[in-house]
């Protein structure tokens, strides 16, 4: 049995550990997440939300607590794991408690007058088990928003934290004792890759995966095989255009932040920066400034933190290497030192679109930036990536900014903010390209939990339908003459057409 040792990666205290799962106790928690769908999948939505209004009152009373612990396991500020983990969680709660009635209610749609006197509608059913599978960067809310859409919907779930931050999942499990929920809807299997590889083979009925462009193609090939609906959060290269008319001051303030806030392992962080050139000199003497006044550390006041992750200080170090070697200069930072989890924020100038650091998800404090003079250069250089999650556009001209947003190939924009799309419930969040497939969060990233099923509904007091059996000639006119009158061009209706309607009614009944 492998063990997974809690350490804090800014202090590198140990803190604890445990135990990863084996195949057997992953098969047992998947039959008992089975039982428990068939209670939990009948019970009133009513019910459901007021399990979620409890665990909203827990994270609530003890969400500092439970955002130093996240700081601990991640390296983290404590202040950056309330704002991003706790409140955007509690906010998201909240969110379907005034709305999931309504999103999750039976939709009656349209029925034509072919069809009359047939009703229509739209009813939500849970899908079975969704299996959960979240990585370290956010590893609170990023395991617990999709855990708790999922419980909403009427799914039980099994989840699978990421091994890099183990006590976060502890925590989860922790939480949800506390709540409590009934046994097997939600339940927490610990441990690394071989441990979500016996879930995805353990069949669930939804996979809901956040993590690498390269782990999520192995996990949609292993779905396919028995052709588990698999939705993908992955990586990005996410782009921000400044335009000279922008609000500057503001500009600078959000790239430093979009860049280098959790340390740059945000997926939407801003990766790649571009600035038009008159505007140029003045925004980099900005953001110079600016990030050179970072406070970073891990005590109570710092505003940069550590990495999480040790793996990816390998990533980064070999991505400035590179860039480094084809003539890019550090306007400061720029150095990954060995033995040490903090990575100065950093500034890149002199990149070229052709380095790994304005290609590759870099997931760590590095801003390189680059010029474009017109509008069609900055789409052009923004969307020359294989990722499309999020992107910023920078100007006060309403028209333009909304123009150049609505062109970007990327699963959100945001206007004169980063990031900030997931923070909005009632907004879908997800990519395009290489940086995933579906969408979570709002009543679409709702109903994505559950399979819509199509009810169409005729009283059922007339012995046939018009396109049944028996056909007779009168079918074929009756058909004819009605495509022309409602598709055609001439909506006319010949003699022929009324009588042989007219003979189709009578059969009817
Ligand atoms: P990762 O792909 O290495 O691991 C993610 C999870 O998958 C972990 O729990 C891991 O144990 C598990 N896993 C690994 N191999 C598996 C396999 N073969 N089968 C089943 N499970 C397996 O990713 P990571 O390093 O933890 O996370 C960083 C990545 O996540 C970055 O690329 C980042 O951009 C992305 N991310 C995306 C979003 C988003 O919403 N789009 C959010 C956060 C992070």
């Amino acid at each position: 049995m492998s063990i997974l040792s809690f350490q804090n990666p800014a202090t590198g205290e140990h803190f604890g550990s445990l135990t990863e799962a084996t195949p057997e106790q992953v098969q047992q928690t998947m039959e008992r997440a089975r039982i428990a769908f068939t209670a939990w999948s009948t019970t009133s939505l009513a019910e459901r939300l007021r399990y979620l209004a409890k665990l909203r009152h827990y994270l609530v009373e003890h969400g500092e607590d439970l955002a130093q612990k996240i700081s601990q396991a991640t390296g983290k500020i404590a202040l950056e794991a309330y704002m991003t983990e706790i409140f955007v969680t509690v906010d998201t709660i909240r969110f379907y408690e005034k709305n999931a009635m309504q999103m999750l209610s039976a939709q009656e749609v349209p029925t034509s007058l072919v069809l009359w006197p047939k009703k229509s509608y739209i009813h939500y059913k849970p899908m079975g088990v969704v299996a959960v599978i979240s990585p370290w960067n956010y590893p609170f809310q990023l395991s617990l928003i999709p855990v708790l859409s999922a419980l909403v919907a009427g799914n039980t779930v099994v989840l699978k934290p990421s091994e890099i931050t183990p006590s976060t999942g502890l925590m989860i499990e922790e939480l949800f004792r506390a709540v409590p929920l009934p046994d097997g809807v939600v339940s927490v299997l610990h441990g690394g890759r071989d441990v979500g590889q016996a879930l995805v083979a353990a069949r669930p009925d939804k996979i809901f995966f956040t993590g690498s462009v390269a782990t999520g193609k192995k996990i949609m090939a292993a779905a396919a095989e028995h052709l588990i609906p698999v939705e993908l959060e992955l990586g990005g290269k996410d782009p921000m255009i400044v335009f000279e008319d922008a609000h500057l001051e503001r500009a600078a303030n959000g790239a430093i932040w979009g860049a280098f806030t959790n340390s740059g392992q945000v997926c939407m962080s801003v990766e790649r920066l571009y600035v038009h050139e008159r505007v140029y000199p003045q925004f980099l003497k900005l953001i110079t400034q600016k990030a050179s006044a970072l406070r970073q550390g891990y005590p109570e006041d710092a505003e940069v933190g550590s990495m999480t992750s040790p793996q990816q200080l390998g990533i980064i170090r070999h991505h400035l290497e590179e860039a480094f070697a084809k003539g890019a200069k550090a306007v400061i930072g720029g150095q990954v030192s060995h033995g040490s989890m903090f990575i100065a924020p950093t500034i890149l100038t002199d990149v070229t679109a052709d380095m790994k650091i304005m290609k590759e998800e870099t997931f760590g404090p590095i801003l390189p930036i680059m010029t474009f003079s017109t509008e069609e250069e900055a789409i052009r250089l923004a969307n020359a990536s294989p990722y499309g999650l999020n992107a910023s556009v920078w100007s006060k001209d309403k028209t333009k900014a909304q123009r150049v947003a609505e062109q970007l190939e990327s699963g959100n924009v945001c206007i004169n903010d980063v990031i900030i799309s997931y923070a909005n419930p009632h907004l879908p969040f997800g990519g395009v390209k290489q940086s995933g497939i579906g969408r979570y969060r709002g009543p679409f990233g709702l109903h994505a939990f559950t399979h819509s099923i199509s009810i169409i509904h005729d009283p059922g007091t007339r012995k046939r339908e018009v396109n049944w059996y028996p056909y007779t000639k009168d079918q074929k006119i009756m058909f004819v003459g009605l495509t022309h009158f409602l598709f055609g061009k001439k909506r006319k209706w010949s003699r022929q057409t009324i009588r042989a309607i007219w003979r189709e009614v009578q059969r009817l009944f």
